[in-house]
C-alpha cells in the first residue's frame, strides 16, 4: 500500500524534495509528482523536516514526528534458523504478535516457508497498556536509544514493525534473546497470560 495522508487519508501524496533542484526534479515538480521545500534547510524546534506533502488538503509530515497516537500497528515477527528448511513443511516455524491502538492483540503462528496460518489466538486489553507500550517502542526508534544486541547464530531472529497511519513503516531486526528490543517487547507480552503461554510454550519443563 502507498503511503497516504494522515489527516484526509486521501492518496494523493507526493514527496518533498529540499536543496537546489535538478532539472529532472524540476520537471518532476511541474507535472506535479514532487514538491520543492526550498534550499533552505531548518529546523524548527527539533521536529523533522515534512517529507510528504498531501495534494488534496496541502497537509505536510515527516515520519519522524509521528507519536503514540499516529501508530496504526505494532507487529513483532520471530522465526527460528535452526533445522533444515523444508517447503513442504507444515510445522510451525514463524510466530507473529500484531498490538493495536485499541487493545486487540493478535498472535499467529505459521510454517517457515508460507503466510498459512497453522494457529491464531486473538486478545482484547486495555488501550492504556497499548499506549504504555507504543511509548516504549518508539523510544527503541530514538537514534540516541542505546540498544544492546543479543548475536545467536542458531536462536531465533526476530523482526520489529510498526506501521504509522500514513501506511509508512519502520523496522528494527535483530536476534532474540535478552536484547534491548525484544526484551521491550516479550516483556510487555508477558503481562499478558495468554500471549505470554503463546510466548513461552504451554509444557516447558
Ligand atoms: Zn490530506
Amino acid at each position: 500500500m502507498g503511503c497516504i495522508c494522515p489527516k484526509c487519508k486521501s492518496n494523493n501524496v507526493i514527496p518533498i524534495m529540499y536543496g537546489y533542484p535538478a532539472l529532472e526534479a524540476m520537471e518532476e515538480a511541474e507535472k506535479g509528482n514532487l514538491k520543492l521545500g526550498g534550499c533552505m534547510i531548518y529546523d524548527i524546534d527539533g521536529g523533522g523536516m515534512a517529507d510528504r506533502y498531501c495534494k488534496d488538503c496541502e497537509n505536510e509530515w515527516c515520519v519522524d514526528d509521528f507519536l503514540v497516537e499516529d501508530i496504526a500497528k505494532v507487529r513483532f515477527r520471530y522465526w527460528s534458523n535452526w533445522g533444515c528448511y523444508n517447503p513442504e513443511s507444515i510445522k510451525e516455524d514463524q510466530w507473529a504478535f500484531e498490538v493495536f491502538p485499541d487493545g486487540t492483540i493478535k498472535y499467529f503462528a505459521y510454517p517457515r516457508a508460507s503466510r498459512r496460518v497453522l494457529d491464531k489466538e486473538i486478545v482484547h486489553i486495555e488501550k492504556d497498556r497499548v499506549i504504555d507500550f507504543y511509548q516504549n517502542v518508539i523510544w527503541l526508534y530514538r537514534p540516541w536509544t542505546e540498544i544492546i544486541k543479543c548475536e545467536v547464530c542458531d536462536g531465533c531472529s526476530y523482526e520489529l514493525t510498526i506501521t504509522y497511519k500514513d501506511n509508512r513503516k519502520k523496522k528494527i531486526h535483530g536476534d532474540l534473546g535478552g536484547g534491548t528490543v525484544d526484551k521491550t517487547v516479550t516483556d510487555f507480552l508477558c503481562t499478558i497470560p495468554k500471549m505470554k503461554i503463546r510466548l513461552e510454550g504451554e509444557d516447558d519443563d
